[in-house]
């Protein structure tokens, strides 16, 4: 029996390290399915700050402190792979797919998941998958227990995610993005609140300018970044709100 764990380097994922790690629970690997906007380029979908932190602090810590090897997998497919997809069925039939829409988004299902069900199906032996997901996640848990395979260190332990945001922090393995938001997703994601965008715009803007860019190209199946606005839109908020005027001004 092979013990493995997937992480996203937030603070649930590692958390459950941490607790294999304290409570000697068996782990064979740890597996980071790595999204990218752009392959070709090594643009990664992670906000840069999560990036260092997660190739410059977590990894080599867990490695080397902790005794486990990572294995990173990345797909072939990127978001601008997926944004020029040519959609050939339904009424936007030859038209290029665009951005993702936000509340059924295709990055997650084509970009993230395929290497890590790739990974596993490459196992020849019998495994269960430690998923973080902490005791005040009810409904996924619930979810989850449908799966034999999977099991829950944070639900076995008693933890909250507050609680394993402060084990991270014990063990100096809290990502970086919790100074400025709650939730650990890629920097393109169309379900990103105000305070991400903001982080964004004030300390990467370049990363928004090539969405900006992107919403020029032609025969998008839609206009809209997220479900009410385009990202001229949005940056044109942004920048209103960063010279401290109000949008309703
Ligand atoms: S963080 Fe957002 S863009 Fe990234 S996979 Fe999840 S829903 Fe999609």
């Amino acid at each position: 029996m092979k013990y493995i764990a997937s992480v996203s380097f937030g603070k649930d994922s590692l958390a459950q390290i941490i607790l294999a790690y304290e409570n000697k629970e068996p782990l064979d690997l740890i597996i980071y399915s790595e999204v990218m906007f752009d392959n070709k380029n090594n643009i990664s979908g992670e906000v840069p700050e999560h990036r260092d932190f997660i190739y410059n602090i977590a990894i080599p810590k867990i490695e080397k402190e902790f005794g486990y090897k990572v294995v990173v997998v990345r797909s072939e497919l990127d978001f601008l792979s997926e944004f020029h997809r040519v959609i050939t069925r339904g009424k936007h039939k030859g038209m290029i797919r665009a951005f993702p829409i936000g509340w059924k988004c295709c990055i997650n299902r084509d970009c993230k998941m395929p290497p890590i069900r790739k990974f596993y199906k490459s196992i020849k032996d019998d495994y269960k998958q430690y998923v973080g997901i902490a005791i005040d996640e009810p409904k996924r848990l619930e979810t989850m227990h449908k799966d034999k395979r999977k099991i829950s260190l944070l639900e076995k332990y008693g933890y909250t995610e507050q609680m394993a945001k402060e084990l991270c922090e014990k063990y100096g393995l809290l990502s970086p993005i919790y100074s400025f938001t709650k939730r650990n997703g890629c920097w393109f994601c169309p379900n990103q609140r105000s305070c991400e965008l903001n982080w964004l715009y004030k300390n990467h803007n370049e990363l928004l300018m090539k969405l900006v860019e992107l919403q020029k190209t032609p025969n998008k199946a839609s206009e809209k970044w997220n479900r009410q606005f385009t990202i001229t839109q949005i940056y044109e908020q942004l920048v209103l709100r960063n010279n401290q005027m109000s949008i309703f001004d």
